[in-house]
C-alpha cells in the first residue's frame, strides 16, 4: 500500500466508530465463560499444570523436627562459656536420618550430619570448619557462637495448619515438591477443558497435497495446535471446513458435543462469503465484533449449548495475536484458574514503528540485552497480518497502546515476550 492510501482519513473504513476496546473484548468473553466445574483426584505428578481445586493446608509442620544446617558440632552454648576456648567431649554422631538418641550433658558435644535432628540437651551446631579436634580427641571450639545457630528450626518452611497452595493456582514443579514435602501423594485439580478448532474456507489445502492455482496450505491449524499443545487442554483437530452452510453447522454442531470451547479461524470479516454467522445463528448465539487493535480486528464470540465459541480471523498473525489476547485468557477463565495479567517488560526501541492513534497494535519483535543489561527491541521486518515470517522471527510482541502515535528510536515501549503456555 502507497504512503497516500494508509494515511487516508478514518472515514473509508466504516468500521472505526463501531470498535469496541481491547479491555471491553475480554470483559464479554468474561461474562460468557463457565469456569469447568468436574474435577480429578491425581498422583501429584500428573498435577503438573492443572489448577488446583482446594486450597491445600498442610498436615504438620516443614521441616517437621529441628535438624541441622550444617556438618558440624551440636553443642549447648552454655557449655562454652564467656570467651576463649572449651574443650568438649564428643559422645557420638548424629546422622541424617539415625538421630543422636542420649542427652547432650554440659561439656560435651554430638558430631551432627547436615540434616540430622537436633539431640536433646543443645541449642546450636558449629560448623566443623570452626572446630578443632586436639590430641586428646576433645573437640576445641571458641565463644563466638550463638543459640540457634545453623538448626533449622521445625516448621520453619512451613507451620502445621497453614495454607501452602491457594485455590485456583496453576501448579508449578515447585508446588509438586512442597505437595510432596507435606507427604500429599494426590490432588483434586479442575479436569483439563477440552477445545475444538478448526480452519475454514475453500482456498485452502492440507500440507501434503499438491497446491493448486489460486489455492494456499493451511497453516492456522498447525499454529494454533503449537499454542494449545503447550497448555493444559485437550484438544480436538477438526481439520478445514468448507465455507459451505451445512457443513459449518455439522462441525459446529459436532465440535459443540465434545468441547468447552471451540475455535475456528477465517470466514469472520465482513463483506466475505461468511458461512459462520448463518450457521451459529441456527444453532446457537453469536456477536460479531470489531476490536480496535492489530492486527486482529474482528472477531466473533458465540454459545452454542453450554461450549463457547471464539471465531479468530483468518490472517495468520492475526490469528496468533488475538489467541494470545483473547484464547489464553478465556482458557484461564475456563480452566477455573485465577486470572493474570501478560506480563508486559519495558524495552529501548531499536527501530522507528509506524502506527496511527486509535488502536492497540501488537507488532513483533526480536527483543535482546543490551550491555547494561536492559531490553532492547528491534522489529521483524514486514509486519502486515498475513506475514508469518514476522511471527517465527519474533520473540516478543511490541505492544503499542492506542494513544501511540509513533515510535522513534530510543523511545520506552512495553514487550510481551511469547509464552503459550499457562
Ligand atoms: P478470511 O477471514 O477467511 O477472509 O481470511 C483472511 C485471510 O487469511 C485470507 O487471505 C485467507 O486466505 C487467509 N487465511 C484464512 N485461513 C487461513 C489458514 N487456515 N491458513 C492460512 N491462511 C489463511
Ligand atoms: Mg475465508
Amino acid at each position: 500500500m502507497s504512503e497516500k492510501i494508509t494515511s487516508a482519513p478514518s472515514c473509508v473504513d466504516p468500521f472505526d466508530g463501531e470498535s469496541i476496546s481491547l479491555d471491553e473484548a475480554l470483559i464479554r468473553i468474561s461474562e460468557r465463560v463457565v469456569p469447568v466445574h468436574a474435577c480429578e483426584r491425581l498422583p501429584i505428578r500428573e498435577c503438573l499444570s492443572r489448577v488446583n481445586n482446594e486450597a491445600v493446608k498442610s498436615p504438620h509442620n516443614v521441616p517437621p523436627h529441628s535438624n541441622s544446617a550444617m556438618d558440624g558440632f551440636a553443642v549447648a552454648i552454655d557449655s562454652l562459656g564467656d570467651g576463649g576456648i572449651t574443650e568438649l567431649d564428643e559422645i557420638g554422631t548424629a546422622y541424617a536420618g539415625v538421630p543422636f538418641e542420649g542427652d547432650v550433658a554440659r561439656g560435651q558435644c554430638v558430631r551432627i550430619m547436615t540434616g540430622a535432628l537436633i539431640p536433646a540437651g543443645v541449642d546450636a551446631v558449629v560448623m566443623q570448619e570452626q572446630a578443632e579436634v586436639a590430641e586428646s580427641g576433645k573437640i576445641r571450639i571458641d565463644a563466638d557462637h550463638r543459640v540457634g545457630e545453623n538448626i533449622r528450626q521445625a516448621g520453619e518452611d512451613v507451620r502445621k495448619g497453614d495454607t501452602v497452595i491457594d485455590a485456583g493456582v496453576r501448579l508449578s514443579p515447585a508446588d509438586l515438591g512442597v505437595l510432596a514435602s507435606l507427604g500429599i501423594a494426590q490432588l483434586q485439580v479442575k479436569r483439563k477443558p477440552v477445545v475444538a478448532f478448526f480452519s475454514t474456507g475453500d482456498e485452502l489445502v492440507a500440507v501434503g497435497e499438491p497446491l493448486e492455482p489460486g489455492k494456499i496450505y493451511d497453516s492456522n491449524r498447525y499454529t494454533l495446535h503449537g499454542m494449545l499443545s503447550r497448555m493444559a487442554v485437550d484438544i480436538i483437530d477438526l481439520g478445514v471446513v468448507p465455507d459451505e452452510p451445512q457443513a459449518m453447522r455439522d462441525t459446529l454442531e459436532s465440535a459443540a458435543a465434545k468441547a468447552d470451547l471451540i475455535l475456528s479461524t477465517g470466514g469472520v470479516s465482513v463483506g466475505e462469503a461468511d458461512y459462520i454467522k448463518p450457521a451459529l445463528e441456527e444453532i446457537g448465539t453469536t456477536e460479531f465484533w470489531k476490536i480496535a487493535i492489530k492486527p486482529g480486528r474482528p472477531l466473533t464470540l458465540g454459545q452454542i449449548g453450554a461450549s463457547v465459541f471464539i471465531g479468530l480471523p483468518g490472517n495468520p498473525v492475526a490469528v496468533m495475536v488475538t489467541f494470545s489476547q483473547f484464547v489464553v485468557p478465556a482458557i484461564e477463565m475456563l480452566s477455573g484458574a485465577s486470572l493474570r495479567r501478560p506480563a508486559l517488560f519495558n524495552a529501548r526501541a531499536l527501530d522507528s514503528l509506524r502506527k496511527r492513534p486509535g488502536r492497540y497494535e501488537f507488532q513483533r519483535g526480536v527483543a535482546t540485552l543490551d550491555d547494561n543489561g536492559e531490553w532492547q527491541v528491534g522489529k521483524t521486518g514486514k509486519q502486515g497480518s498475513g506475514i508469518l515470517t514476522s511471527m517465527s522471527r519474533a520473540n516478543c510482541f511490541i505492544v503499542l497502546p492506542d494513544v501511540v502515535d509513533g515510535v522513534e528510536p530510543g523511545d520506552q515501549v512495553k514487550i510481551q515476550f511469547f509464552d503459550w503456555s499457562l
